[in-house]
């Protein structure tokens, strides 16, 4: 699915018609497996906090706090300008419904293509691709309360838990999860990944890696 929003579409009827049913089902319907609910049993008594680069909305459905969650990548859930002309976002729900529902032959109607209420251009999806992303109030308010945690938490006691990141955008949780490991002697780095777990020596005394699917890893720690 992630590959074909790559697919140069020939009209945005068709587009539409493809990201309306990707975003239907990876937002708006139920995960397949608890694995969300299962993590937040585990942290959910503890001072934790979540960053993150999905952009399925699946920590704050499965109830994690939303004070303690930073989505730094976007929301399937929401529109932003394609300009963009402004800063601002908007949900999506109702439309991309609308779009799921009268699409015939792979293509929607074309009153349905979504248009900025600002200045009439196209509405796009909020996903950071390039510089056009937009960051909301409510990504500045989430990127502050991250901020305060880590300098909250300097020197203290905290596990690093990394889950399945690769090295697609490496920089935003990996690279700086080890770096704030090496940082502080009091912290320990914990990587659970299929094929991709690994540590670097600089911390390997303070990390574990789980070369493992995380499902397995969290029912053992359930255990
Ligand atoms: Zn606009």
């Amino acid at each position: 699915m992630y590959t074909g929003g790559f697919y140069p579409y020939a009209a945005p009827e068709e587009y539409w018609a493809y990201w309306s049913r990707y975003i239907w089902i990876n937002r708006y319907l139920d995960a397949p497996e608890p694995v969300y609910q299962d993590l937040l049993a585990l942290v959910k008594h503890k001072d934790y906090f979540v960053l993150t680069t999905n952009v399925d909305h699946c920590f704050q459905r499965a109830g994690f706090d939303k004070r303690r969650l930073f989505y730094t990548q976007g929301d399937y859930g929401l529109f932003q300008c394609s300009g963009p002309c402004c800063q601002e976002t908007w949900d999506n729900e109702a439309a991309v419904r609308q779009m799921v529902e009268r699409q015939r032959d792979m293509r929607i109607p074309t009153e349905l293509i979504p248009r900025c209420p600002r200045c009439g251009e196209p509405l796009t999806i909020n996903l950071r691709s390039d510089d056009k992303f937009v960051q909301d109030e409510g990504w500045y308010a989430a990127a502050r309360r991250y901020e305060d945690f880590v300098r909250r938490h300097k020197g203290g006691a905290v596990l690093y838990l990394e889950l399945g990141v690769g090295f697609n955008t490496p920089g935003i949780i990996k690279y700086n999860f080890w770096r704030q490991t090496a940082q502080n002697p009091n912290a320990f780095y914990a990587c659970i990944n299929t094929g991709q777990a690994a540590v670097p020596p600089e911390i390997s005394k303070r990390g574990l890696c789980l070369n493992t699917d995380i499902k397995h890893a969290l029912n053992a720690i359930k255990m």
